[in-house]
């Protein structure tokens, strides 16, 4: 499909900038404010009428929609569907300009009154729905349209060729088969790229061993999932002693990643004899209903994520006062839809803060002038449960905790578990670490090192790193057998 990143990749910021207000200005009086049953209220209470909201500065005026704005006080009372645009005949004949109703009575004249019915009807009536994976929040769904989906082909054909897939190779999706965003992301990208791309469903529906079976039968050039899953099939692939010389670029999605966990993603793939590995990170969330990535850049360097200016409208805000920050800042991310229709938000709050900001600067690699967000983002679904934690006393931010380990280039797997000693709840708290080290490495030096490393970073030190084996770290983790991998247990009795 024509991704038309053409139309908007070669404009200059201020281009770029007049049509997102042009958009902006559209979606908000001609849809959200109209249609949507959330943000009708909500412009009503505070006295914001929406011919107000003209350009990107004007969108400060408009309060922040939270995760909590979806949830009621119990499943039944979920708000969720408050946000879905539903039209009626009423409403668009209040809202809709005099030219777009005179299309509609033209259309219906020459087609009959069932053809713009039906039209209307499928640009708005939900289709499919992803859901949110909170894990202590309900799961939220999101609903799309016809409408959407056509957005999520566009998302989905924007990342194929960011990343430089031709038509010719082949992928194999990792992603865990479910209404999560990723997979269908990927999905939905192999249909509108026309390019091959076998989606297994992730090690809980096809398991390791089945998976590295069908990345030999089908050496794929492009490798797609979750960090640690695929870090652990590649790395069950190289143990196994197979060549996986046809890999070329690796994506990656739905968690955090480093440089350093780049590298050791490379690194395996090299022990099996590919050279000139990409590996490439993405950023997503359920709420935009799309997903984000890096293009081609040196070993070592990001390019960070490159947005879709037709589509949205991304800001960064300081996350105490919520006051937008300048051009490269950091502060927390926030979400607005330009062109959507299904569940619609408006200057939603992500929890994800980002360190860099938004740059305009035209890419320096790929040459794209649309913004770009820093890839150094800590994202609130990765630490959601366990952000800050009290651990021994002191307030740990887990995140910090997960970075350390992760990027160890002498660790293979870890966990982490946070405990009473002796089970006792009046006892301390105790912090455990068990890790799987890589062959050959000595384990007391790194046991030091991490005890080390972890206090430098949360200034807690570990009481203990135990060491295991691979295959038993993989059973404790539970890699193969969960969907959501068991990495930092807190197994304090709650109070
Ligand atoms: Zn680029």
């Amino acid at each position: 499909m024509n991704d038309s990143w053409g139309n908007i990749a070669r404009l200059s910021k201020n281009e770029i900038r007049d049509l997102q207000n042009g958009k902006l200005r559209k979606f908000i009086s001609e849809q959200v404010y109209p249609f949507s049953p959330h943000y009708r209220q909500l412009f009503d209470s505070h006295k914001i009428r929406p011919g107000q909201i003209r350009s990107i500065e004007d969108l400060s005026h408009i309060p922040f929609t939270s995760k909590l704005d979806f949830i009621g006080a119990t499943p039944a009372s979920d708000k969720f569907v408050d946000f879905i645009l539903q039209p009626d005949k009423e409403k668009i004949q209040k809202a809709w300009p005099l030219f777009r109703k005179l299309q509609l009575a033209f259309l219906s004249l020459a087609r009959g009154a069932d053809y713009t019915k039906n039209k209307i009807s499928s640009e708005y009536r939900p289709i499919f729905t992803t859901f949110t994976t909170g894990t202590t929040n309900r799961p939220v769904p999101f609903a799309y349209s016809d409408y959407d989906i056509r957005n999520l082909y566009l998302s989905g054909a924007r990342m194929i060729r960011s990343f430089g897939m031709e038509d010719n190779e082949r992928g194999v999706n990792l992603f865990p088969f479910a209404p999560h965003l990723a997979f269908w992301q990927v999905v939905f990208g192999g249909f509108s790229s026309g390019v091959l791309i076998l989606s297994t469903g992730g090690g809980k529906v096809m398991n390791s061993e089945g998976t590295v079976a069908a990345l030999l039968k089908m050496k794929p050039s492009v490798i797609i999932g979750v960090p640690s899953y695929v870090y652990h099939v590649l790395r069950l692939a190289a143990e196994r002693g197979v060549k996986m010389d046809f890999a070329k670029k690796v994506v990656l999605g739905a968690a955090r990643l480093s440089e350093p966990f780049k590298f050791k993603i490379r690194t395996v793939l090299e022990s099996m004899g590919a050279t000139d590995v990409s590996v490439f990170g993405t950023y997503g969330f359920t709420e935009a209903r799309s997903a984000w990535v890096e293009c081609p850049a040196p070993p070592g360097i990001s390019s960070g994520y490159h947005l879709y200016p037709d589509k949205e409208i991304f800001e960064v805000v300081d996350p105490e006062t919520g006051e937008v920050k300048k051009e490269g800042e950091d502060g927390e991310i926030v979400y607005t839809s330009i062109d959507a229709r299904g569940s619609v938000v408006i200057r939603y709050r992500t929890g994800d803060f980002v360190k860099g900001g938004i740059t305009w600067e035209p890419c320096p690699y790929c040459k794209l002038t649309v913004p770009r967000i820093s890839s150094d983002i800590t994202r609130l679904s990765d630490v959601r449960d366990l952000k800050l934690s009290k651990i021994k006393g002191t307030l740990v931010n887990l995140s910090h905790l997960t970075s350390v380990l992760t990027d160890f280039p002498e660790i293979s797997e870890w966990q982490v578990e946070i405990k009473k000693k002796d089970n006792d709840p009046f006892e301390v708290d105790e912090l455990v670490v068990y890790v799987a080290a890589n062959h050959g490495v000595k384990t007391p030096e790194l046991s030091d090192a991490i005890k080390r490393k972890i206090s430098a970073a949360t200034e807690v030190t570990p009481n203990e790193v135990v060491f295991f084996n691979l295959p038993e770290m993989i059973k404790r983790l539970e890699l193969e057998t969960s969907s959501k991998e068991k990495r930092i247990i807190d197994a304090r009795p709650k109070v």
